[in-house]
């Protein structure tokens, strides 16, 4: 007989790493609705009513705002092979991992890439991005707003202003940051942002919410080559390079969402998702979840150093929904990793690179941003720590709790 296994039956986790997160209950819901054709127009209505939630998410007037279907990674890959073009010159300023990422991306769509990189655990002023601008006169920025590797959040709001000023196009990678750090791209003047719905903003990976400006719009028109296959009666590519990819073609992707020219068929099952994701973010109000983020951050801190534990980096620009801590000397970080898992069912983060055994990264993210996950999961960390043998001054629940408290969030 054949081994068909058993349904899928996943074990209760909690998880506060760096992302995933669990989904909120109403996006798995959303999820599980019925498909329907992509051409068919109550789906096209449910396309352009993702749109005009995404614009609210990102807060602009951006008409090009729709999905990319696949992680955020696709969204980053769709915005740089579609706007560089063999060699054009790239800025890419890395504070950590996600802006090698950025790097090599944008290096295998053939820009001469140039990096200015600042130690892990920082972030760049203003002024040395500028002065790098001066200094390379590149075509494009592309640059991180949160990257989770170093948990730091890269501040926008001169960069966008400085990058018009000297008429350089920026893109951000903001996978990790919107909607639990502020960020509006019209007001900073970011002409390019890619997303994901798995850090703040309730959801699964599997769709990358991005927007562009006309600027970029511009570039991308110019590279307008349609596949044999479907071309209109006298169509006329545009002037520019054909893009690389045929997937991430976003001269492509723009015609389909626009006037429905045949492209790929719409993920709809994550087309659904991704519409409940920013439904919920909105009903609650974007300042509202970003000051959730904020609060919960403040708690994470006050428990992990009332249990005597050290933070990394910058905590000044530490993102409001990741905390590094070092290991204690005392333990084995994996070991201490896999009781958290296994005996208290949750899941934190390790690192990569430079900070693997160095530092963990915990999360309070999206759904999973809340009080009592806060909570349980700081008393389950000192209570773990204690298990492996360490003396602690504090559980760190009480410090934690009266952040809490002192919001007016408490039951008592
Ligand atoms: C988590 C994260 C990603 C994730 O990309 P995926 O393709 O969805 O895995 C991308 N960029 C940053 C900055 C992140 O923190």
């Amino acid at each position: 007989m054949a081994n068909t296994f058993s349904p899928i039956n996943p074990p209760p986790r909690l998880m506060m790493g760096p992302g995933p997160i669990n989904a909120d209950p109403r996006v798995l819901r959303a999820m599980s609705a019925q498909l329907l054709g992509q051409y068919d127009p109550a789906f096209r209505e449910n396309m352009r009513e993702t749109q005009e939630l995404y614009r609210q998410i990102f807060v602009t007037q951006n008409k090009q705002t729709f999905l990319i279907d696949g992680t955020s990674r696709a969204g980053i890959e769709a915005l740089l092979v579609s706007m560089i073009e063999p060699g054009d010159k790239v800025l890419v300023p890395v504070f950590g991992r996600f802006g090698h990422l950025l790097q090599e991306i944008s290096s295998r769509a053939g820009a001469e890439v140039v990096t200015i990189e600042t130690e892990w655990g920082t972030v760049f002023s203003p002024e040395q991005v500028e002065a790098a601008i001066l200094e390379h006169r590149p075509k494009f920025v592309a640059i991180c707003q949160g990257d989770t590797s170093t948990t730091m959040c890269q501040p926008l709001d001169q960069i966008g202003k400085i990058c018009r000023r000297h008429d350089v196009i920026v893109y951000v990678d903001a996978t990790a940051s919107v909607c639990g750090n502020p960020l509006p791209v019209d007001e900073w003047q970011l002409d390019a942002v890619s997303v994901g719905l798995q850090k703040c903003l309730n959801g699964p990976s599997g769709s990358s919410p991005i927007t562009f400006n006309e600027r970029v719009e511009a570039i991308i028109k110019q590279r307008w080559h349609v596949e044999a296959g479907i071309q209109p009666k006298g169509f006329v590519p545009g002037t520019g390079s054909r893009i690389q990819s045929n997937y991430l073609d976003l001269a492509q992707i723009m015609a389909y969402w626009d006037s429905g020219l045949n492209h790929h068929t719409e993920a709809t099952s994550m087309l659904y998702g991704a519409r409940e994701c920013a439904r919920i973010v909105l009903e609650e109000g974007l300042e509202n979840s970003i000051e959730r983020h904020r609060l919960g951050s403040a708690a994470m801190i006050a428990g992990l150093q009332a249990m005597g534990l050290r933070l990394f980096g910058d905590l000044e620009h530490k993102m409001f929904n990741v905390t590094g801590v070092y290991i204690p000397q005392e333990v084995n970080g994996e070991a201490v990793r896999r009781t958290m898992l296994e005996d208290f069912g949750i899941e934190i983060g390790t690192s990569f690179g430079p900070l693997i055994g160095v530092i963990w990264r915990i999360g309070n993210m999206g759904y999973n941003c809340r009080k009592e996950f806060i909570l349980q999961t700081i008393s389950a960390l000192a209570s773990t720590l204690r298990l492996h043998g360490m003396k602690l001054p504090s559980d760190g629940v009480r410090e934690a709790w009266e952040v809490y408290r002192a919001a007016g969030q408490t039951a008592s």
